[in-house]
């Protein structure tokens, strides 16, 4: 579905009319991929008032990300933050998405292209249930890809750099074409990953299990707020390698990312996980992450930037 269009996105340090922010067709990143991006959502909380969701660790990893690639953006983390408030503000967004993206503009072609200006700007809009109407209530039917995450000798899983979501693509494509809702990828291993977009994690005999920072995954901002109010709440959790059978008999499956939230995963590969609908640990989970980033629950004040 097409996204609504807004009044304004920030281009290199100004608000710009949503028409005209516009790039040249020779920017290096459009031909080549390399460059870097979050995701980051803002809710309207029960006391009225707008917050961004962890928005200074989103904004560390975009230059993690940045970091990872050698790109030095013209921004430092706190200019950027900032634009990311003003940007909602300008747009009027009491809820929204939050798109920063830091890129190779225009100049030299070919792969090496040292001195091209690496250009920043932050889109804004609107965004419902990624994975559809029903998706947090009823969970997802998964297809194991048949396209592997990322070798750590070929990529750099812990940024979000653009180019790299090609192997999203692929395995979303695949598994939407065959019926399913989303795709789970396993690692060079055979070891389980994480979806196209979000992190993974199982329930086995009361115990969460998500797959170590140490392999093919990214470091969610998602996954490291469960892990943190999973063992608030005296959930125990383990941070290990999953492997395709174990994902099979899991007693119960999610996905957390900031746009999938935390998803139910109620079928692997036509296999029902569980009894084949969202459990009661990821539904308990489900409700003290809505809480957390959007309810009454303000037991994490350095997590919300209001706007
Ligand atoms: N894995 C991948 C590949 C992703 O693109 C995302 C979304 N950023 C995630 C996991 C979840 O990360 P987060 O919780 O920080 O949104």
């Amino acid at each position: 579905m097409a996204i609504e269009k807004l009044k304004k996105i920030w281009v290199e340090g100004e608000l710009r009319d949503w028409d005209d922010a516009k790039i040249h067709i020779l920017s290096h990143t459009l031909h080549y991929g390399l460059g870097a991006f979050e995701g980051i959502r803002a809710y309207r909380r029960a006391n009225g008032k707008t917050a961004i969701f962890r928005l200074h660790e989103h904004v560390r990893r975009l230059f993690d990300t940045c970091k990872l690639i050698a790109l030095a953006p013209r921004f430092d983390a706190k200019q950027v933050a900032d634009a990311s408030v003003e940007l909602l503000r300008a747009n009027g967004l009491s809820e929204g998405y939050l798109r920063p993206i830091v890129w190779v503009g225009d100049g030299a072609m070919g792969v090496y292209a040292p001195d091209n200006p690496i250009r920043t700007a932050i889109v804004s809009w609107k965004w419902g249930a990624y994975l559809g109407a029903g998706a947090l209530e009823k969970g997802v039917r998964t297809k194991i890809s048949a396209w592997v995450r990322h070798h750590p000798s070929i990529a750099l899983a812990k940024g979000k750099i653009m180019g790299q979501y090609t192997n999203s693509i692929l395995a979303k494509r695949e598994a939407k074409i065959a019926g399913y809702d989303e795709a789970i990828l396993l690692d060079h291993q055979g070891c389980v990953c994480e979806g196209s977009g979000e992190n993974l994690f199982i329930v086995k005999g009361g115990k969460l299990i998500t797959p170590p920072l140490s392999s093919s995954i990214l470091g969610g901002i998602t996954r490291d707020t469960v892990l943190e109010l999973a063992r608030e709440d005296g959930l125990p959790v383990v941070e290990q390698l999953i492997t395709r059978d174990q994902l099979y008999l899991a007693d119960e499956a999610f996905f957390t990312g900031t746009a999938v939230e935390v998803t139910p995963i109620r079928e692997v590969d036509d296999r029902a996980i569980g009894e084949g609908k969202p459990g009661p640990i990821t539904m308990r989970i489900q409700k003290r992450y809505f809480d957390v980033v959007k309810g009454s629950d303000d037991g994490h004040p350095e997590w919300l930037t209001y706007v």
